[in-house]
């Protein structure tokens, strides 16, 4: 029953029996007064309900109150079941994140902890109950860097071995979630690590025991000069000359990229002009490529850089050499240095016969050749892995950009902080 409609029919009937027995409001007040309080008496009831969280049963009241608290119920009821269904997603995404053999860890803009599963607590120590808010960095820290957090903020992957196990080898990703949290992913890649320091420590060892022999008999090849050798022997002796140099030259580059790929690599850095240095190494490149298109320096900004010189010179000689070997007779090879807002950039281009597309993401690799029936090329195979890890160990990048027949383009990119001052002009 309608409250307002009780109110009406019960306010008409008071009137009309006003009129007929003249009670002079005798029994309009008393009506009205009952009303009014009817009135307060349910929504008293409405609230009182709603206040104890609008749990059925629903108490007697009349519409509109009755209507209203039907619908609250209603609305609790669905609210009920929404919370329920996300709870089980939530269960499920939990008990899948924990399950997933990677560690994963969630953490805020400022690297520190929000969430992290039961693989992270295994590989990084990590305690449920008192690590959520502490800092990524107090947990993963290895010696190659200052802040875990901002070395992965800039690389997005890295591999690292943990300072607390020598013996564990991590490697990071990550990804970036809403509201400047992200998300690590560690793997154990120790094993994998193991083995490819083996796999260095044999190469490195093997090429250790093959460079004296080589050099004796490459020494007792020397002194067989043609005059001192029958006819016959002659061819002979020279094809074994040429087959030594290679097979020294290639121990030679399997020794420095043993090196340059080692974790105990330690860079001896040094303050460097460049344009001091490049002038150098074109006059040493163009002594030993004589009577090729030769190696010229184009725009080279005068600065001062930091950097290891040995392993800068093997990087830019290779580059040079190998821009030589494949030049075109045309222009000369062309090295430029200039510095950009973050980089400091070092090129090498030659308008040889250029590399196809489909080659430019392999040609780093150790041993791969372009064209392994090129007779006039010689080389190792080494020498792009060594100027790409050369560049690396110097925190940078290499870079190629060439087309077939219209030359190559490589460019060696260090960090700009690299640069520690501008080479002034010599005072006149
Ligand atoms: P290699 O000892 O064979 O030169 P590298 O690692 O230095 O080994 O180079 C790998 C391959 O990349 C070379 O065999 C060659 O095919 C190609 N390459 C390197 N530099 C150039 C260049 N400037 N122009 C054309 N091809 C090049």
């Amino acid at each position: 029953m309608n409250l307002f409609t009780l109110a009406g029919i019960l306010t008409v009937l008071a009137l009309f029996l006003e009129w007929v027995f003249r009670l002079n409001g005798g029994l309009l007040i008393p009506v009205l007064i009952f009303l009014l309080f009817l009135l307060f008496w349910q929504q008293h009831r409405l609230l009182l309900w709603v206040r104890a969280g609008c749990k059925p049963p629903v108490p007697f009241l009349f519409s509109p109150f009755a209507e209203i608290a039907q619908r609250l119920l209603r609305q609790r009821e669905q609210a009920r079941k929404r919370k329920r269904r996300l709870q089980r997603m939530l269960l499920f995404f939990r008990e899948v994140a924990g399950a997933v053999p990677d560690a994963s860890v969630v953490v805020n803009r400022d690297g520190v902890l929000v969430s992290f599963n039961r693989r992270a607590q295994q590989l990084l120590g990590l305690d449920k109950n008192q690590d959520s808010g502490r800092p990524i960095d107090h947990f993963v820290r290895s010696a190659s860097m200052d802040s875990f957090w901002q070395k992965i903020r800039e690389h997005d992957q890295l591999q690292l071995r943990l300072i607390s196990d020598e013996n564990c080898w991590l490697e990071f990703s990550r990804v970036p979630l809403t509201q400047g949290n992200s998300l690590l992913i560690a793997r154990d890649v120790s094993s994998t690590m193991i083995l490819d320091v083996k796999r260095k420590a044999f190469i490195d060892n093997a090429s250790h025991e093959l460079k004296t022999p080589i050099t004796v008999i490459r020494g007792f090849l020397e002194v067989m000069t043609p005059e001192t050798l029958p006819e016959k022997w002659r061819q002979p002796v020279r094809e074994m000359r040429k087959h030594t140099e290679r097979m020294q030259l290639l121990v030679e580059d399997m020794l420095q990229l043993a090196q340059l790929e080692s974790p105990d690599q330690v860079l001896v850095e040094q303050s460097l002009s460049l344009s001091n240095f490049l002038d150098d190494l074109i006059v040493e490149i163009n002594q030993d490529f004589a009577g090729s298109v030769g190696a010229v320096c184009g725009f080279v900004e005068p600065l001062v850089i930091n950097a290891d010189p040995m392993i800068l010179h093997s990087m830019l000689y290779n580059l040079l050499a190998n821009a030589l070997m494949h030049a075109d007779s045309r222009s000369a090879v062309e090295v430029t240095c200039a510095r950009s807002e973050r980089h400091l950039l070092i090129g090498v281009s030659d308008d040889g016969i250029g590399i196809a597309p489909e080659h430019l993401t392999r040609i780093t690799e150790r041993f791969y050749r372009v064209d392994r029936n090129r007779a006039r090329v010689k080389g190792s195979g080494l020498g792009l892995a060594i100027v790409k890890h050369g560049a690396e160990v110097h925190g940078g990048s290499l870079s190629v950009q060439s087309s077939p027949g219209r030359g190559t383009s490589f460019t060696i990119s260090l960090p700009v902080s690299r640069v520690i001052a501008q080479n002034l002009p010599p005072e006149s």
